[in-house]
């Protein structure tokens, strides 16, 4: 079977999408990652270290629940991948496990991050502290007012928030930071980065940390179904970590529709929005040739929506290829559309979800099913860090 879509090619390219545009003077740090965490991440004593850690202490493997009720509502079968039950509420600390083992096989002493609503903040946080390195976090001082529990928790679990005071204060200005202090601190210091973003190999490691979703959903779809592959499989996708993680196993198996949701803010024309593949172009964002919101002249442009988490201008370059080649369908929901499907979870099956997995949601509202059709959705998170979106939303 060939690969076409589930691996760069060897420069970090899925089609004519990745690849790594980065500062000469950072030239080291990325060209050891790349020449080195293939090896590392294969090796034995590397896949028990982070399969023990993903099962007692992320609490993996996360259930694959059928959710019976919204089933008979949409007349077909849905199972939620519970991604929200992970240790610290998201999928995210599946990917900081695995890159602090691996700055730890680097021989690395310090982590840095940057973050936008603080959420890869607190992952890459709570793995420091699990492993005692020293950790700093990017913020950008607007973000810092803005998320100011996230802020907390990051302090509490001993790392240090600095804020990005330039530009616009929110996450690019947090990664601009980040990449500055990696450049003057290149060898004892590993940068996480959160997503399938950044230059070669960022996108491709963090999609391998995250494909223990699919491959979880794999075996737990044949126990209940007698079958591997569900024909629908449907995640949101900000820079598209959860998104890459749920379709990965999946890539290479045409009869499995893939279904990317972006987050459509307050509608795809209205000015604010972050549905990057309607109303983006062919851009270099954070080290990588991908899709972004971009003027003419190559300003990026500010991002919209209701949810911190789908709040980026851009996707990772695996999404860039699967949208450009067809191989996966990439729908969006607005604000408003994304709060009504978090109501309807949370009313049907008892599960408050966050916003970014109510886009995921809203979908099935424009698909048609097969009564015996099997769709999974990445339900990537919990809603506790929305409740004040959904109180504001119940005061309306
Ligand atoms: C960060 C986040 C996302 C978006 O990030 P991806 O890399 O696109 O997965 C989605 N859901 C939740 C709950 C998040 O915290």
């Amino acid at each position: 079977m060939s690969v076409r879509y589930q691996n760069p090619d060897a420069l970090g390219y899925y089609g004519k999408f990745g690849g790594a545009f980065i500062p000469e003077m950072l030239y080291p740090n990325v060209h050891e990652l790349q020449q080195q965490y293939l090896q590392i991440i294969q090796s034995e004593k590397f896949k028990n270290e982070f399969n023990l850690l993903l099962k007692d202490y992320v609490g993996r493997p996360t259930p694959l629940y059928y959710a019976q009720r919204l089933s008979n509502e949409f007349n077909t079968n849905i199972f939620l991948k519970r991604e929200d039950l992970c240790h610290t509420g998201a999928h995210k600390i599946n990917n900081t496990i695995g890159q602090i083992l691996l700055a730890i096989a680097l021989g690395k002493k310090k982590i840095i991050a940057e973050t936008g609503a603080g959420q890869h903040g607190v992952a890459t946080a709570t793995v420091c502290a699990l492993n005692g390195l020293d950790c700093i976090v990017f913020m950008g001082e607007k973000d810092m007012e803005r998320q100011a529990p996230n802020v907390a928790r990051m302090k509490m679990l001993g790392a240090t928030v600095l804020p990005a005071k330039s530009g616009s204060k929110t996450l690019k200005d947090a990664t601009n930071e980040a990449i500055r202090y990696w450049i003057n601190h290149p060898d004892d210091t590993h940068y996480i980065i959160g997503s399938v973003v950044g230059p070669h190999p960022y996108p491709d490691m963090v999609a391998r940390f995250q494909s223990v979703i699919s491959e979880e959903i794999r075996w737990q779809l044949k126990e209940k179904t007698g079958k591997e592959n569900p024909s629908h499989v449907i995640a949101c996708v900000g820079g598209g970590s959860n998104a890459a993680g749920a379709f990965y196993h999946f890539l290479e198996e045409s009869g499995v529709e893939l279904i990317a949701v972006e987050a459509a803010g307050q509608g795809v024309e209205s000015g604010f929005s972050a549905a990057t593949t309607a109303l983006g172009t062919t851009g270099i964002l954070h080290g990588s040739k991908s899709l972004l919101m971009q003027t003419p002249d190559g300003q990026v442009t500010e991002p919209h929506s209701i949810s911190a988490g789908l709040d980026y201008p851009g996707i990772g370059p695996m999404h860039a290829h699967l949208f450009e080649s067809g191989r996966a369908r990439f729908l969006s929901a607005t604000d408003d559309e994304a709060l009504k499907a978090a109501f309807q979870l949370a009313q049907l099956e008892g599960i408050i979800p966050a916003l970014e997995s109510a886009h995921a949601l809203y979908v099935l509202n424009n698909l048609k099913f097969k009564k015996d059709d099997s769709i999974v959705i990445c339900l990537s998170g919990r809603g506790d860090k929305d409740l004040s979106a959904y109180m504001q939303a119940m005061e309306k």
